[in-house]
């Protein structure tokens, strides 16, 4: 979606320019807007899904709380120096968790900085790409639904294994 050409211009247009430059019958609508969680529920309301690639945890944990309060199937997917995962939260259910069951409720926990640790861009797009699959299947629903587990790619022994994530039942994002 980026070149060197948008460094400085918004992400959210650049990002939209170039899914309807694949697609002309892509309607894209970028929001170049700060997303917390004064504004998470309006911004995400009425949707399918919710794909996110947030940065850091204080956002990411916004958008889960969100998806939960709205029942919305959340498809999460993030990399770091070697290593990718993807994961579908489905955490409003009773027996399925949230994001936060995973990685607690701490928005200042300790995560990886891409400024700092760097970042392979392909597997940016290899990640990227696995994360619009498993949107298409949660959308139809074919094959096996990716809720309730994780996807984790490591590049440095080139494998993929999935491990189930529970529910917590401490979660205070999901308990219900
Ligand atoms: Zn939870």
């Amino acid at each position: 979606m980026f070149t060197d050409a948008d460094i400085g211009a918004s992400k959210a247009g650049v990002a939209a320019d170039a899914a309807r430059r694949i697609n002309p019958h892509v309607e894209a609508v970028p929001v170049v807007k700060r997303f917390d969680s004064s504004n998470a529920g309006a911004l995400l309301a009425g949707a399918s899904l919710i794909l996110d690639g947030c940065d850091n945890f204080e956002t990411r944990l916004a958008v889960n709380r969100a998806a939960v309060a709205l029942e919305i199937p959340l498809l999460s997917a993030a990399i770091g120096a070697f290593e990718g995962q993807v994961a579908l939260y489905e955490g409003w259910r009773t027996d399925a968790p949230c994001y936060q069951c995973l990685v607690g409720a701490d928005p200042d926990r300790e995560g990886i900085n891409c400024a700092e640790t760097g970042v392979m861009g392909a597997l940016a797009g290899m990640v990227g790409t696995m994360a619009a699959l498993e949107t298409v299947r949660a959308l139809t629903g074919w094959g096996s639904s990716l809720a309730g587990r994780l996807a984790i790619v490591d590049m440095l022994e080139r494998r993929w294994r999935e491990v189930g994530i529970g529910k917590d039942p401490e979660c205070a994002a999901c308990r219900g």
